[in-house]
Protein backbone atom coordinates (compact mmCIF):
# COMPACT_ATOMS: atom_id res chain seq x y z
CA UNK A 1 0.00 0.00 0.00
CA UNK A 2 1.35 3.24 -0.60
CA UNK A 3 1.32 6.27 1.13
CA UNK A 4 2.25 9.46 -0.55
CA UNK A 5 4.46 12.62 1.60
CA UNK A 6 1.92 15.28 2.07
CA UNK A 7 -1.19 12.91 2.71
CA UNK A 8 -3.62 14.32 5.66
CA UNK A 9 -3.07 12.57 8.94
CA UNK A 10 -7.02 10.88 8.29
CA UNK A 11 -5.70 9.21 4.69
CA UNK A 12 -1.91 7.98 6.53
CA UNK A 13 -4.44 6.32 9.40
CA UNK A 14 -6.84 4.94 7.48
CA UNK A 15 -4.09 3.35 5.22
CA UNK A 16 -2.45 2.09 8.28
CA UNK A 17 -5.67 0.35 9.47
CA UNK A 18 -6.72 -0.92 6.17
CA UNK A 19 -3.42 -2.99 6.02
CA UNK A 20 -3.46 -4.20 9.94
CA UNK A 21 -7.36 -5.43 9.25
CA UNK A 22 -6.09 -7.53 6.15
CA UNK A 23 -3.06 -8.49 7.69
CA UNK A 24 -4.76 -9.52 11.67
CA UNK A 25 -7.66 -11.35 10.04
CA UNK A 26 -5.01 -13.41 8.04
CA UNK A 27 -2.69 -14.04 11.04
CA UNK A 28 -0.11 -12.71 8.91
CA UNK A 29 3.15 -12.07 11.63
CA UNK A 30 5.42 -10.36 8.93
CA UNK A 31 2.37 -9.03 7.50
CA UNK A 32 1.21 -6.91 11.10
CA UNK A 33 5.25 -7.04 11.57
CA UNK A 34 5.97 -4.74 8.76
CA UNK A 35 3.24 -2.40 10.34
CA UNK A 36 5.59 -1.61 13.26
CA UNK A 37 8.38 0.49 13.81
CA UNK A 38 11.41 -1.82 14.79
CA UNK A 39 11.00 0.30 18.19
CA UNK A 40 7.10 0.21 18.70
CA UNK A 41 5.27 -0.03 21.46
CA UNK A 42 1.85 -1.62 21.71
CA UNK A 43 -0.08 -1.58 25.28
CA UNK A 44 -2.92 -3.04 25.64
CA UNK A 45 -5.42 -2.20 28.70
CA UNK A 46 -7.50 -5.13 29.25
CA UNK A 47 -9.42 -4.99 26.10
CA UNK A 48 -7.18 -7.77 23.99
CA UNK A 49 -5.26 -9.35 27.20
CA UNK A 50 -7.24 -9.20 30.51
CA UNK A 51 -4.93 -7.37 32.14
CA UNK A 52 -2.13 -4.04 31.53
CA UNK A 53 0.62 -4.78 29.57
CA UNK A 54 3.17 -3.05 27.34
CA UNK A 55 5.21 -5.01 24.65
CA UNK A 56 8.08 -3.51 22.75
CA UNK A 57 9.55 -3.80 19.47
CA UNK A 58 8.00 -5.03 16.34
CA UNK A 59 8.33 -8.84 16.56
CA UNK A 60 7.13 -9.39 19.89
CA UNK A 61 4.57 -6.60 19.11
CA UNK A 62 4.04 -8.48 15.67
CA UNK A 63 3.10 -11.99 17.63
CA UNK A 64 1.65 -10.16 20.77
CA UNK A 65 -1.26 -8.67 18.85
CA UNK A 66 -2.20 -11.68 16.58
CA UNK A 67 -2.31 -14.20 19.67
CA UNK A 68 -4.61 -11.82 21.23
CA UNK A 69 -6.50 -10.86 18.27
CA UNK A 70 -7.13 -15.21 17.88
CA UNK A 71 -8.22 -14.90 21.52
CA UNK A 72 -10.56 -12.09 21.66
CA UNK A 73 -11.92 -11.53 18.29
CA UNK A 74 -10.45 -8.35 17.87
CA UNK A 75 -11.02 -7.09 14.37
CA UNK A 76 -12.71 -3.76 12.45
CA UNK A 77 -10.12 -1.22 13.96
CA UNK A 78 -11.10 2.41 12.37
CA UNK A 79 -10.63 5.72 13.64
CA UNK A 80 -13.49 6.54 15.41
CA UNK A 81 -15.70 9.40 14.08
CA UNK A 82 -17.20 10.42 17.38
CA UNK A 83 -13.95 11.31 18.26
CA UNK A 84 -11.12 13.97 18.12
CA UNK A 85 -10.09 13.37 14.42
CA UNK A 86 -6.45 12.63 13.52
CA UNK A 87 -3.79 15.06 13.89
CA UNK A 88 -0.77 16.00 14.08
CA UNK A 89 1.07 16.30 17.11
CA UNK A 90 3.89 16.27 19.29
CA UNK A 91 5.73 13.45 21.51
CA UNK A 92 8.47 13.02 22.88
CA UNK A 93 9.58 15.79 20.87
CA UNK A 94 8.55 13.70 17.93
CA UNK A 95 6.19 15.14 15.39
CA UNK A 96 3.25 12.53 14.40
CA UNK A 97 0.15 11.49 13.70
CA UNK A 98 -2.19 10.52 16.22
CA UNK A 99 -5.50 8.66 15.57
CA UNK A 100 -8.11 8.01 17.89
CA UNK A 101 -9.56 4.64 16.93
CA UNK A 102 -12.67 2.00 17.82
CA UNK A 103 -12.90 -1.60 17.36
CA UNK A 104 -14.54 -4.77 18.30
CA UNK A 105 -13.99 -7.95 20.31
CA UNK A 106 -16.31 -10.36 20.79
CA UNK A 107 -16.89 -9.28 24.06
CA UNK A 108 -16.93 -5.95 23.76
CA UNK A 109 -15.90 -2.62 22.29
CA UNK A 110 -12.33 -0.98 22.19
CA UNK A 111 -10.70 2.45 21.66
CA UNK A 112 -7.15 2.95 20.74
CA UNK A 113 -4.42 5.28 19.48
CA UNK A 114 -2.47 4.77 16.63
CA UNK A 115 0.46 6.90 16.25
CA UNK A 116 3.01 7.50 12.84
CA UNK A 117 5.79 9.45 12.98
CA UNK A 118 5.70 12.13 10.20
CA UNK A 119 9.39 11.23 9.01
CA UNK A 120 8.02 7.82 8.55
CA UNK A 121 4.38 8.40 7.22
CA UNK A 122 7.18 10.72 4.37
CA UNK A 123 8.99 7.96 2.87
CA UNK A 124 7.44 7.07 -0.25
CA UNK A 125 6.22 3.95 -1.43
CA UNK A 126 5.98 2.08 1.71
CA UNK A 127 3.45 1.58 4.44
CA UNK A 128 4.44 4.05 7.72
CA UNK A 129 5.20 1.69 10.22
CA UNK A 130 3.11 2.64 13.73
CA UNK A 131 5.51 4.05 16.09
CA UNK A 132 2.46 2.98 19.25
CA UNK A 133 -0.55 0.98 19.22
CA UNK A 134 -2.69 1.26 22.55
CA UNK A 135 -5.82 -0.60 22.88
CA UNK A 136 -8.16 -0.02 25.56
CA UNK A 137 -11.72 -2.23 26.53
CA UNK A 138 -14.45 0.59 26.31
CA UNK A 139 -17.59 -1.16 27.22
CA UNK A 140 -18.64 -4.57 27.39
CA UNK A 141 -21.83 -5.92 25.11
CA UNK A 142 -24.92 -5.61 26.78
CA UNK A 143 -23.35 -4.35 29.91
CA UNK A 144 -22.56 -0.65 28.42
CA UNK A 145 -23.73 1.79 31.11
CA UNK A 146 -26.62 3.41 29.49
CA UNK A 147 -28.23 0.02 28.81
CA UNK A 148 -27.74 -0.89 32.98
CA UNK A 149 -29.14 2.15 33.43
CA UNK A 150 -32.02 1.92 31.20
CA UNK A 151 -33.07 -1.16 32.41
CA UNK A 152 -33.32 0.04 35.88
CA UNK A 153 -35.29 3.46 35.07
CA UNK A 154 -38.83 3.55 36.70
CA UNK A 155 -42.23 3.75 34.38
CA UNK A 156 -43.20 7.27 34.06
CA UNK A 157 -46.60 6.42 34.58
CA UNK A 158 -48.19 4.27 36.54
CA UNK A 159 -45.70 4.94 39.41
CA UNK A 160 -46.53 3.42 42.81
CA UNK A 161 -46.97 6.01 45.23
CA UNK A 162 -47.20 4.12 48.72
CA UNK A 163 -44.33 1.67 48.52
CA UNK A 164 -40.70 2.65 49.71
CA UNK A 165 -39.09 5.82 47.61
CA UNK A 166 -36.00 6.32 46.46
CA UNK A 167 -34.50 7.55 49.87
CA UNK A 168 -36.24 4.41 51.76
CA UNK A 169 -34.36 2.01 48.81
CA UNK A 170 -31.10 4.18 49.44
CA UNK A 171 -31.07 3.80 53.75
CA UNK A 172 -31.63 0.57 53.08
CA UNK A 173 -29.94 -0.56 50.00
CA UNK A 174 -26.55 0.99 52.59
CA UNK A 175 -26.99 -1.45 56.13
CA UNK A 176 -26.78 -4.92 54.38
CA UNK A 177 -29.17 -6.03 56.33
CA UNK A 178 -30.34 -9.40 54.45
CA UNK A 179 -27.49 -9.46 51.84
CA UNK A 180 -23.56 -8.79 51.30
CA UNK A 181 -21.97 -6.35 48.57
CA UNK A 182 -20.35 -8.30 45.63
CA UNK A 183 -17.64 -5.78 46.03
CA UNK A 184 -15.97 -4.69 49.18
CA UNK A 185 -13.80 -1.57 48.98
CA UNK A 186 -11.25 -0.26 51.38
CA UNK A 187 -10.43 3.40 51.95
CA UNK A 188 -12.90 5.99 50.97
CA UNK A 189 -10.42 8.29 49.52
CA UNK A 190 -11.01 9.26 46.02
CA UNK A 191 -9.22 6.25 44.68
CA UNK A 192 -12.46 4.33 46.71
CA UNK A 193 -15.02 6.60 45.66
CA UNK A 194 -14.46 7.00 42.34
CA UNK A 195 -14.15 2.94 41.52
CA UNK A 196 -17.65 2.81 43.60
CA UNK A 197 -19.05 4.75 41.59
CA UNK A 198 -18.11 3.22 37.87
CA UNK A 199 -19.27 -0.18 39.45
CA UNK A 200 -22.68 1.07 40.46
CA UNK A 201 -22.41 2.80 36.83
CA UNK A 202 -22.76 -0.85 36.02
CA UNK A 203 -24.64 -1.98 38.26
CA UNK A 204 -22.30 -3.82 41.00
CA UNK A 205 -23.56 -3.84 44.35
CA UNK A 206 -20.61 -2.28 46.00
CA UNK A 207 -19.76 -1.40 49.50
CA UNK A 208 -16.81 1.30 50.65
CA UNK A 209 -15.66 1.32 54.19
CA UNK A 210 -13.20 3.48 55.92
CA UNK A 211 -12.08 3.87 59.45
CA UNK A 212 -12.46 8.04 58.98
CA UNK A 213 -15.46 9.54 61.17
CA UNK A 214 -16.94 11.71 58.37
CA UNK A 215 -16.16 11.54 54.13
CA UNK A 216 -13.53 13.68 53.46
CA UNK A 217 -11.83 13.25 56.64
CA UNK A 218 -8.75 11.74 54.91
CA UNK A 219 -8.32 15.97 53.57
CA UNK A 220 -9.91 17.78 55.95
CA UNK A 221 -7.63 16.62 58.59
CA UNK A 222 -4.18 17.24 56.87
CA UNK A 223 -2.53 20.64 58.05
CA UNK A 224 -3.98 23.44 57.52
CA UNK A 225 -2.25 25.28 54.66
CA UNK A 226 -2.74 22.61 52.28
CA UNK A 227 -4.12 22.95 49.18
CA UNK A 228 -3.61 20.18 45.68
CA UNK A 229 -0.49 20.23 43.73
CA UNK A 230 -2.20 19.86 40.42
CA UNK A 231 -4.50 22.15 39.06
CA UNK A 232 -8.12 21.32 39.06
CA UNK A 233 -7.61 20.59 35.10
CA UNK A 234 -6.51 16.73 35.70
CA UNK A 235 -7.96 16.25 39.03
CA UNK A 236 -11.41 15.85 37.59
CA UNK A 237 -13.75 13.15 38.92
CA UNK A 238 -15.42 10.68 36.90
CA UNK A 239 -18.86 11.66 35.60
CA UNK A 240 -19.49 15.14 37.54
CA UNK A 241 -16.50 17.65 36.56
CA UNK A 242 -15.59 20.52 39.02
CA UNK A 243 -17.35 23.46 38.29
CA UNK A 244 -15.46 26.05 36.60
CA UNK A 245 -15.89 28.12 38.88
CA UNK A 246 -13.42 26.71 41.19
CA UNK A 247 -9.85 27.75 41.71
CA UNK A 248 -6.99 26.04 39.95
CA UNK A 249 -5.25 24.63 43.03
CA UNK A 250 -8.36 23.06 45.16
CA UNK A 251 -7.96 23.84 48.65
CA UNK A 252 -8.19 20.81 51.33
CA UNK A 253 -11.37 20.85 52.89
CA UNK A 254 -12.89 21.83 49.59
CA UNK A 255 -11.56 18.73 48.44
CA UNK A 256 -13.16 17.09 51.45
CA UNK A 257 -16.48 18.61 50.83
CA UNK A 258 -16.63 17.03 47.64
CA UNK A 259 -15.77 13.84 48.75
CA UNK A 260 -18.73 13.99 50.66
CA UNK A 261 -21.23 15.22 47.87
CA UNK A 262 -19.80 13.03 45.71
CA UNK A 263 -20.73 10.22 47.72
CA UNK A 264 -24.10 11.66 47.95
CA UNK A 265 -24.34 12.39 44.25
CA UNK A 266 -22.94 8.92 43.17
CA UNK A 267 -25.50 7.19 45.37
CA UNK A 268 -21.99 5.23 46.98
CA UNK A 269 -22.83 3.07 49.67
CA UNK A 270 -19.95 4.08 52.31
CA UNK A 271 -19.65 2.77 56.03
CA UNK A 272 -17.61 5.10 57.64
CA UNK A 273 -15.69 4.58 61.13
CA UNK A 274 -15.40 0.94 60.00
CA UNK A 275 -12.05 -0.79 59.92
CA UNK A 276 -11.37 -3.55 57.20
CA UNK A 277 -9.48 -6.11 59.76
CA UNK A 278 -8.40 -8.72 57.43
CA UNK A 279 -9.96 -11.61 55.43
CA UNK A 280 -9.55 -15.03 53.82
CA UNK A 281 -10.77 -16.47 50.67
CA UNK A 282 -12.62 -19.37 50.13
CA UNK A 283 -11.30 -20.69 46.92
CA UNK A 284 -14.76 -23.02 46.53
CA UNK A 285 -17.12 -20.25 46.83
CA UNK A 286 -15.26 -17.87 45.38
CA UNK A 287 -15.86 -15.42 48.25
CA UNK A 288 -13.92 -13.43 51.11
CA UNK A 289 -14.61 -13.59 54.83
CA UNK A 290 -13.92 -10.21 55.89
CA UNK A 291 -13.93 -8.61 58.88
CA UNK A 292 -14.78 -5.15 59.45
CA UNK A 293 -15.42 -3.72 62.81
CA UNK A 294 -17.83 -0.61 63.10
CA UNK A 295 -17.10 1.49 66.19
CA UNK A 296 -20.80 1.77 67.34
CA UNK A 297 -22.05 -1.67 66.51
CA UNK A 298 -19.08 -3.86 66.57
CA UNK A 299 -17.57 -6.51 64.30
CA UNK A 300 -18.84 -8.10 61.71
CA UNK A 301 -18.19 -10.53 58.84
CA UNK A 302 -18.66 -9.68 55.16
CA UNK A 303 -19.15 -12.32 52.12
CA UNK A 304 -17.75 -10.06 49.13
CA UNK A 305 -16.67 -12.15 45.71
CA UNK A 306 -13.86 -9.03 45.51
CA UNK A 307 -12.25 -6.68 47.99
CA UNK A 308 -10.18 -3.54 46.21
CA UNK A 309 -7.91 -2.01 48.22
CA UNK A 310 -7.75 1.69 48.10
CA UNK A 311 -5.64 2.27 51.46
CA UNK A 312 -3.36 4.77 49.29
CA UNK A 313 0.04 3.93 47.59
CA UNK A 314 1.77 5.78 49.98
CA UNK A 315 -0.79 5.58 53.61
CA UNK A 316 1.06 4.02 55.93
CA UNK A 317 3.84 6.49 58.34
CA UNK A 318 7.30 5.67 57.79
CA UNK A 319 8.78 6.06 60.92
CA UNK A 320 12.64 5.09 60.04
CA UNK A 321 14.76 3.67 62.82
CA UNK A 322 16.59 6.87 63.91
CA UNK A 323 19.25 5.93 66.53
CA UNK A 324 19.43 7.19 69.75
CA UNK A 325 16.07 9.32 69.34
CA UNK A 326 14.64 7.78 71.90
CA UNK A 327 16.17 9.95 74.09
CA UNK A 328 14.88 13.27 72.62
CA UNK A 329 12.44 14.38 75.60
CA UNK A 330 10.45 17.21 73.54
CA UNK A 331 7.75 16.67 71.22
CA UNK A 332 8.08 14.29 68.15
CA UNK A 333 5.54 13.87 65.44
CA UNK A 334 5.27 11.98 61.99
CA UNK A 335 3.34 14.21 59.60
CA UNK A 336 0.78 12.65 59.43
CA UNK A 337 -0.27 13.61 62.80
CA UNK A 338 1.04 17.28 62.30
CA UNK A 339 -2.36 19.68 62.28
CA UNK A 340 -0.60 23.10 62.47
CA UNK A 341 2.14 25.73 63.22
CA UNK A 342 0.18 27.83 65.73
CA UNK A 343 1.40 26.12 68.90
CA UNK A 344 5.02 26.88 68.03
CA UNK A 345 5.25 30.12 67.69
CA UNK A 346 8.85 31.67 69.06
CA UNK A 347 9.93 27.90 69.92
CA UNK A 348 12.22 26.03 67.80
CA UNK A 349 11.57 23.60 65.23
CA UNK A 350 13.39 20.67 63.01
CA UNK A 351 11.26 19.09 60.10
CA UNK A 352 13.30 15.54 59.30
CA UNK A 353 12.68 15.12 55.42
CA UNK A 354 12.64 17.41 52.39
CA UNK A 355 9.58 16.21 50.62
CA UNK A 356 6.22 18.06 50.09
CA UNK A 357 5.31 17.28 53.42
CA UNK A 358 8.03 18.46 55.17
CA UNK A 359 8.65 21.81 52.98
CA UNK A 360 4.85 22.42 53.48
CA UNK A 361 4.96 21.97 57.14
CA UNK A 362 8.17 24.02 57.67
CA UNK A 363 6.51 26.93 55.76
CA UNK A 364 3.93 26.75 57.83
CA UNK A 365 5.57 26.58 61.16
CA UNK A 366 7.62 29.41 60.17
CA UNK A 367 4.73 31.45 58.81
CA UNK A 368 3.38 30.86 62.44
CA UNK A 369 6.76 32.63 63.63
CA UNK A 370 8.44 29.16 64.86
CA UNK A 371 12.29 29.24 64.22
CA UNK A 372 12.59 26.51 61.86
CA UNK A 373 14.95 24.03 59.79
CA UNK A 374 14.76 21.15 57.42
CA UNK A 375 16.76 18.11 57.77
CA UNK A 376 18.10 16.58 55.03
CA UNK A 377 18.66 13.22 54.51
CA UNK A 378 19.17 12.40 50.77
CA UNK A 379 19.09 14.39 47.53
CA UNK A 380 15.68 15.70 46.65
CA UNK A 381 13.83 16.95 43.64
CA UNK A 382 12.74 20.43 43.85
CA UNK A 383 10.40 21.93 41.05
CA UNK A 384 8.61 25.46 40.84
CA UNK A 385 4.66 24.91 41.04
CA UNK A 386 4.60 26.99 38.02
CA UNK A 387 5.00 26.29 35.33
CA UNK A 388 7.57 23.26 35.71
CA UNK A 389 5.24 20.66 38.13
CA UNK A 390 2.61 21.51 35.59
CA UNK A 391 4.29 20.92 32.35
CA UNK A 392 3.83 17.11 33.04
CA UNK A 393 -0.11 17.40 32.62
CA UNK A 394 0.35 19.52 29.45
CA UNK A 395 -2.16 17.60 27.83
CA UNK A 396 -5.12 18.93 30.30
CA UNK A 397 -4.41 22.45 29.21
CA UNK A 398 -6.00 24.50 26.08
CA UNK A 399 -8.68 24.10 24.34
CA UNK A 400 -9.41 21.03 22.40
CA UNK A 401 -10.09 17.50 22.59
CA UNK A 402 -12.51 16.24 25.56
CA UNK A 403 -11.74 14.93 29.21
CA UNK A 404 -12.58 11.95 27.40
CA UNK A 405 -10.05 11.47 24.66
CA UNK A 406 -7.41 13.44 26.79
CA UNK A 407 -7.62 10.43 29.73
CA UNK A 408 -7.50 8.18 26.08
CA UNK A 409 -4.07 10.11 25.09
CA UNK A 410 -2.37 9.88 28.44
CA UNK A 411 -2.78 6.02 29.10
CA UNK A 412 -1.51 5.70 25.24
CA UNK A 413 2.19 7.30 26.26
CA UNK A 414 4.16 3.87 26.97
CA UNK A 415 6.43 3.92 29.49
CA UNK A 416 10.01 4.26 27.41
CA UNK A 417 8.29 7.17 25.67
CA UNK A 418 6.94 8.44 28.96
CA UNK A 419 10.69 8.22 29.83
CA UNK A 420 12.19 10.31 26.61
CA UNK A 421 9.11 12.60 26.61
CA UNK A 422 9.66 13.56 30.67
CA UNK A 423 13.48 13.59 30.18
CA UNK A 424 12.40 16.84 27.69
CA UNK A 425 10.28 18.56 30.21
CA UNK A 426 12.61 17.95 32.92
CA UNK A 427 15.23 19.97 31.32
CA UNK A 428 12.52 22.19 30.66
CA UNK A 429 11.25 22.89 34.18
CA UNK A 430 15.22 23.01 35.31
CA UNK A 431 15.76 25.75 32.80
CA UNK A 432 12.32 27.51 34.52
CA UNK A 433 13.52 27.03 37.84
CA UNK A 434 17.60 27.95 37.56
CA UNK A 435 17.81 30.89 39.40
CA UNK A 436 16.18 28.89 42.96
CA UNK A 437 17.67 25.59 42.35
CA UNK A 438 21.48 28.00 42.22
CA UNK A 439 20.44 29.48 45.15
CA UNK A 440 19.47 26.41 47.34
CA UNK A 441 23.12 24.38 46.09
CA UNK A 442 24.65 27.72 47.19
CA UNK A 443 22.56 26.91 50.77
CA UNK A 444 23.80 23.50 50.57
CA UNK A 445 20.52 21.84 49.35
CA UNK A 446 21.62 18.68 47.37
CA UNK A 447 19.29 18.53 44.28
CA UNK A 448 18.80 15.14 42.23
CA UNK A 449 16.35 15.29 39.31
CA UNK A 450 14.54 11.77 39.30
CA UNK A 451 16.19 8.34 37.46
CA UNK A 452 18.06 10.12 34.40
CA UNK A 453 16.84 13.26 35.06
CA UNK A 454 13.16 12.21 33.87
CA UNK A 455 11.46 14.42 36.79
CA UNK A 456 8.71 13.94 39.22
CA UNK A 457 6.26 11.98 37.69
CA UNK A 458 7.87 8.69 36.99
CA UNK A 459 9.34 9.01 40.90
CA UNK A 460 5.97 9.38 42.14
CA UNK A 461 4.92 6.03 39.94
CA UNK A 462 8.27 5.00 41.48
CA UNK A 463 8.12 5.52 45.30
CA UNK A 464 5.21 7.82 45.65
CA UNK A 465 7.12 10.97 46.72
CA UNK A 466 10.64 11.98 46.72
CA UNK A 467 10.10 15.52 45.37
CA UNK A 468 8.65 19.31 46.55
CA UNK A 469 6.66 21.27 44.28
CA UNK A 470 7.74 24.58 45.60
CA UNK A 471 5.19 27.10 46.62
CA UNK A 472 7.41 28.99 48.47
CA UNK A 473 9.22 26.98 51.56
CA UNK A 474 12.38 26.85 48.76
CA UNK A 475 12.59 30.53 48.70
CA UNK A 476 12.85 30.53 52.23
CA UNK A 477 15.44 27.70 52.42
CA UNK A 478 17.70 29.62 50.27
CA UNK A 479 16.94 32.95 51.85
CA UNK A 480 18.30 31.49 55.24
CA UNK A 481 14.80 32.26 56.65
CA UNK A 482 14.08 28.28 57.28
CA UNK A 483 17.30 26.91 58.04
CA UNK A 484 19.08 23.77 56.65
CA UNK A 485 21.11 20.52 57.91
CA UNK A 486 22.42 17.52 56.70
CA UNK A 487 21.06 14.30 58.57
CA UNK A 488 24.46 13.03 58.43
CA UNK A 489 25.90 16.18 60.49
CA UNK A 490 23.91 14.98 63.22
CA UNK A 491 26.17 13.03 65.88
CA UNK A 492 23.41 12.05 68.36
CA UNK A 493 19.89 12.86 70.29
CA UNK A 494 19.77 14.51 73.27
CA UNK A 495 16.69 14.86 75.93
CA UNK A 496 16.48 18.55 74.57
CA UNK A 497 17.50 17.95 70.92
CA UNK A 498 20.76 16.64 69.14
CA UNK A 499 24.60 17.46 69.25
CA UNK A 500 26.28 17.66 65.62
CA UNK A 501 29.19 15.84 64.98
CA UNK A 502 31.01 19.60 65.11
CA UNK A 503 30.06 19.29 68.62
CA UNK A 504 27.73 22.21 68.00
CA UNK A 505 24.32 21.38 70.67
CA UNK A 506 20.83 22.03 69.28
CA UNK A 507 18.21 22.64 70.93
CA UNK A 508 14.46 21.41 69.52
CA UNK A 509 11.02 21.41 71.41
CA UNK A 510 9.53 19.78 68.55
CA UNK A 511 10.62 17.50 65.75
CA UNK A 512 8.54 16.34 63.12
CA UNK A 513 9.41 13.12 61.10
CA UNK A 514 8.22 14.17 57.31
CA UNK A 515 9.61 10.85 56.33
CA UNK A 516 7.17 9.62 54.24
CA UNK A 517 4.33 6.74 53.72
CA UNK A 518 4.43 2.88 53.28
CA UNK A 519 2.38 1.00 50.50
CA UNK A 520 -0.57 -1.04 50.12
CA UNK A 521 1.70 -3.93 50.21
CA UNK A 522 2.95 -3.02 53.39
CA UNK A 523 -0.98 -4.09 54.51
CA UNK A 524 -0.90 -6.96 52.70
CA UNK A 525 0.79 -9.23 54.67
CA UNK A 526 -1.06 -8.27 57.74
CA UNK A 527 -4.44 -8.21 56.73
CA UNK A 528 -4.72 -11.42 54.70
CA UNK A 529 -1.64 -13.42 55.36
CA UNK A 530 1.59 -14.24 54.44
CA UNK A 531 -0.03 -16.77 51.70
CA UNK A 532 -1.41 -14.29 49.71
CA UNK A 533 1.21 -11.43 50.15
CA UNK A 534 4.08 -14.05 48.75
CA UNK A 535 1.30 -14.80 45.59
CA UNK A 536 0.66 -10.78 44.67
CA UNK A 537 4.12 -9.81 45.37
CA UNK A 538 4.70 -5.85 45.68
CA UNK A 539 2.33 -3.28 44.72
CA UNK A 540 3.15 -0.27 42.75
CA UNK A 541 6.56 0.80 41.49
CA UNK A 542 7.45 -0.40 38.09
CA UNK A 543 8.06 -3.86 36.89
CA UNK A 544 10.38 -3.47 34.51
CA UNK A 545 9.65 -6.78 32.04
CA UNK A 546 5.49 -5.63 31.64
CA UNK A 547 6.77 -1.65 31.43
CA UNK A 548 3.47 -1.24 34.19
CA UNK A 549 2.68 -0.81 37.36
CA UNK A 550 2.90 -3.68 39.57
CA UNK A 551 -0.58 -4.98 40.56
CA UNK A 552 -2.46 -2.24 39.62
CA UNK A 553 -5.75 -1.76 38.07
CA UNK A 554 -4.78 -5.28 36.93
CA UNK A 555 -5.78 -9.30 38.02
CA UNK A 556 -3.22 -9.99 41.43
CA UNK A 557 -2.05 -13.54 41.98
CA UNK A 558 -4.72 -13.54 44.54
CA UNK A 559 -8.35 -13.76 42.59
CA UNK A 560 -10.74 -11.25 43.93
CA UNK A 561 -8.46 -9.08 45.28
CA UNK A 562 -7.29 -6.16 43.83
CA UNK A 563 -5.32 -2.66 44.53
CA UNK A 564 -6.58 1.03 43.54
CA UNK A 565 -4.94 3.93 43.68
CA UNK A 566 -2.77 6.62 42.44
CA UNK A 567 -3.46 10.30 41.43
CA UNK A 568 -6.62 12.18 41.13
CA UNK A 569 -6.10 11.33 37.22
CA UNK A 570 -5.25 7.49 37.50
CA UNK A 571 -8.15 7.09 39.76
CA UNK A 572 -10.48 9.04 37.19
CA UNK A 573 -9.00 7.02 34.30
CA UNK A 574 -8.14 3.49 35.60
CA UNK A 575 -10.89 3.05 37.77
CA UNK A 576 -13.18 2.66 34.58
CA UNK A 577 -10.48 -0.45 33.11
CA UNK A 578 -10.74 -2.03 37.17
CA UNK A 579 -14.77 -1.79 36.97
CA UNK A 580 -14.83 -3.51 33.63
CA UNK A 581 -12.88 -6.61 34.75
CA UNK A 582 -14.68 -6.39 38.00
CA UNK A 583 -17.86 -6.30 35.45
CA UNK A 584 -16.47 -9.36 33.06
CA UNK A 585 -15.42 -11.67 36.32
CA UNK A 586 -19.44 -10.72 37.79
CA UNK A 587 -20.71 -11.68 34.35
CA UNK A 588 -18.20 -14.78 33.11
CA UNK A 589 -17.21 -13.46 30.51
CA UNK A 590 -13.23 -13.94 31.47
C1 LIG B 1 -0.12 17.93 50.07
C2 LIG B 1 -0.61 16.95 49.06
C3 LIG B 1 -1.11 17.40 47.85
C4 LIG B 1 -1.53 16.50 46.89
N1 LIG B 1 -2.02 16.98 45.71
C5 LIG B 1 -2.41 16.12 44.77
C6 LIG B 1 -2.94 16.60 43.53
O1 LIG B 1 -3.06 17.78 43.27
N2 LIG B 1 -3.31 15.69 42.61
C7 LIG B 1 -3.20 14.37 42.83
O2 LIG B 1 -3.56 13.59 41.96
N3 LIG B 1 -2.71 13.88 43.99
C8 LIG B 1 -2.31 14.73 44.95
N4 LIG B 1 -1.81 14.23 46.14
C9 LIG B 1 -1.51 12.77 46.26
C10 LIG B 1 -2.69 11.81 46.51
O3 LIG B 1 -3.67 12.00 45.54
C11 LIG B 1 -3.29 11.94 47.89
O4 LIG B 1 -2.31 11.54 48.82
C12 LIG B 1 -4.59 11.16 48.09
O5 LIG B 1 -5.06 11.34 49.39
C13 LIG B 1 -4.50 9.67 47.80
O6 LIG B 1 -5.83 9.20 47.72
P1 LIG B 1 -6.25 7.72 48.07
O7 LIG B 1 -7.73 7.65 47.94
O8 LIG B 1 -5.43 6.77 47.29
O9 LIG B 1 -5.79 7.56 49.58
P2 LIG B 1 -6.24 8.33 50.90
O10 LIG B 1 -6.79 9.66 50.61
O11 LIG B 1 -5.08 8.25 51.84
O12 LIG B 1 -7.42 7.41 51.43
C14 LIG B 1 -7.20 6.11 51.92
C15 LIG B 1 -8.23 5.83 52.96
O13 LIG B 1 -8.08 4.47 53.38
C16 LIG B 1 -8.50 4.41 54.73
N5 LIG B 1 -7.97 3.19 55.33
C17 LIG B 1 -6.69 2.75 55.36
N6 LIG B 1 -6.61 1.57 55.97
C18 LIG B 1 -7.87 1.23 56.35
C19 LIG B 1 -8.44 0.12 57.05
N7 LIG B 1 -7.70 -0.92 57.47
N8 LIG B 1 -9.77 0.11 57.25
C20 LIG B 1 -10.55 1.14 56.83
N9 LIG B 1 -10.07 2.20 56.18
C21 LIG B 1 -8.74 2.26 55.94
C22 LIG B 1 -7.95 5.69 55.35
O14 LIG B 1 -8.68 6.06 56.49
C23 LIG B 1 -8.12 6.69 54.21
O15 LIG B 1 -9.28 7.48 54.34
C24 LIG B 1 -1.43 15.11 47.13
C25 LIG B 1 -0.96 14.66 48.38
C26 LIG B 1 -0.56 15.57 49.34
C27 LIG B 1 -0.04 15.05 50.67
Amino acid sequence: MNVETNRDPGTVARAWLGAFNAALAAADASGVAALFRPDADWRDIVALTWSIRTTSDRLPVAAGLIRAAAETGARDFAIDPDRTPPRLVERAGETCIEAILRFETRVGRGAGILRIRRSDAAVPGAAPPAWALVTVLESLNGFEEETIREATEEPAFEREFHGPNWLDRRRAAQTYADRDPAVLIVGGGHAGVTLAARLGALGIDTLVIDRMERVGDNWRKRYHGLKLHNTKHSNHFPYIPFPSTWPRYIPKDKIANWLEFYVEAMEINFWTRTTFLGATYDEAEGRWSARVADAATGERTLRPRHIVMATSVSGTPNLPEIPTLDRFRGKLVHSSGFTGGEDWRGRTAYVFGTGTSAHDIAQDLHGAGADVSIVQRSPTLIVNIEPGAQLYDGIYYGKGPSLEDRDLINVSVPLRVMRVAHKLLTDEARAHDAPLLQALEKVGFRLEFGENGTGWPLKYRQRGGGYYFNVGASDLVARGDIGLLQYADIAEFTPDGFRLKNGEARRADLIVLATGYKGQDHLVGRLFGPEVAARVGPVWGFDEADQELRNMWMPTGQPGLWFQGGSFAQCRMYSKYLALQIKAVEEGLV
